[in-house]
């Protein structure tokens, strides 16, 4: 099915039951879940491949989809599934929002957006591509998710670079199927507990490189190296992959504007039922950091958020389980 898109005239002046912020794969399953339950829907998404799924390359773990199919076409079909239920979708960039009320207002680039309740679901791809030949070759060997990625890599050669825990648990992950990982160190030391820098130095698979930097990714179709500078000046580390762990991934919460709490991280701090700080926003996916950041639990959230929505709207505001 084409889907039908609502110009931002027609969606600006109405008053939705729900707004979605991000049609990725949290906003678009809050939204099929919404309109499901019958609430007027309006996801707000600025464009297909512009979130984590919309880019990855090749996914081959949602379930009931047998893959490998490509990001973009997956979230197609989680918004086209949606948009068959009735909700709306209109293509525009959150900028500003006015949250907080009886409705609460998302701002765009093309209009205003207004709500009843609101789920931010703008996932975290904060972390601008930052590496010669990163952004080039994202979904062609460069990877930020071991979880998605890592098997695409047995018996290959691949670099991990990063300093923190996260970088050196995918380090380990990793190294179950590649043959030799170079973990690029930009720092004189992991940043992690002694017994974790134990375990990732004496991998044999593993082999450390310590205040090395990251300069460029380098192949055309696909990665085929990396030019770093260590201590030793620079080389190239040929490599069939490359999973970048700098800075982490930045939720994507700047047209907030601070109107909700964060946690220290900068993730959108929540409760069980998926509420934030401010009655009728509730937030799911990526923004969230919570422990597993896959499109699975993604779309669980997403539906999760859409329901505490309902009841939050329908006056039931104590949730019941769903099985009561
Ligand atoms: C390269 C890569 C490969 C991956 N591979 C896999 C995999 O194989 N399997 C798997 O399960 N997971 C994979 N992941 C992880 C998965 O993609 C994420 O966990 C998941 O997409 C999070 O869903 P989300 O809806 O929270 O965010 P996203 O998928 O990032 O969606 C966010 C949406 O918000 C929109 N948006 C952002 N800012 C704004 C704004 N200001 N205004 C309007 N819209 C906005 C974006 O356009 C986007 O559509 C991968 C991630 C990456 C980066």
């Amino acid at each position: 099915m084409v889907a039908m898109e609502r110009t931002s005239n027609e969606a600006n002046s109405a008053v939705y039951d729900m707004v979605v912020v991000g049609g990725g794969p949290a906003g678009a399953t809050a939204a099929l879940y919404a309109a499901r339950a019958d609430l007027h829907t309006l996801v707000v998404d600025k464009g297909l491949r512009s979130g984590a799924l919309g880019m990855a390359g090749s996914v081959a773990n949602y379930p009931g989809v047998r893959g490998p199919v490509s990001g973009a076409v997956l979230v197609q079909r989680m918004r086209d599934q949606a948009q068959e239920h009735g909700a709306e979708f209109v293509q525009d960039k959150a900028m500003a929002s006015l949250l907080g009320g009886a409705s609460h207002e998302i701002i765009g680039t093309l209009g205003s957006y207004r709500g009843r309740s609101v789920v931010v679901a703008t996932g975290s791809m904060g972390r601008t591509a930052s590496t010669p030949g990163e952004e080039r070759l994202v979904g062609k060997g460069v990877a930020y998710c071991a979880t998605c990625d890592a098997a695409f890599f047995r018996n290959r050669d691949v670099a991990v670079v990063g300093t923190g825990e996260e970088a050196v648990e995918e380090c380990l992950l990793i190294a179950r199927f590649s043959s030799r990982v170079h973990l690029i160190v930009p720092a004189p030391a992991l940043k992690v507990d002694a017994e974790l820098a134990e375990e990732v130095a004496d991998h044999p698979h593993v082999r450390l490189h310590r205040n090395t930097r990251l300069e460029e990714i380098i192949g055309e179709d696909k990665v085929e190296a990396v030019r770093v500078t260590g201590p030793d000046g620079e080389s190239e580390l040929r490599v069939d992959g490359v999973f970048i762990y700098l800075q982490g991934g930045k939720p994507v919460v700047d047209y907030l504007g601070g109107q909700l709490e964060l946690t220290g991280t900068g993730c959108i701090r929540a409760d069980e039922v998926l509420t934030t700080s401010v009655p009728g926003v509730f937030a799911a996916g990526d923004v969230l950091c919570r422990h597993l950041r896959q499109a699975v639990a993604a779309a669980a959230q997403g539906a999760q958020a859409a329901m505490a929505a309902e009841r939050y709207l329908s006056g039931r505001a104590r949730l019941r389980p769903d099985w009561g």
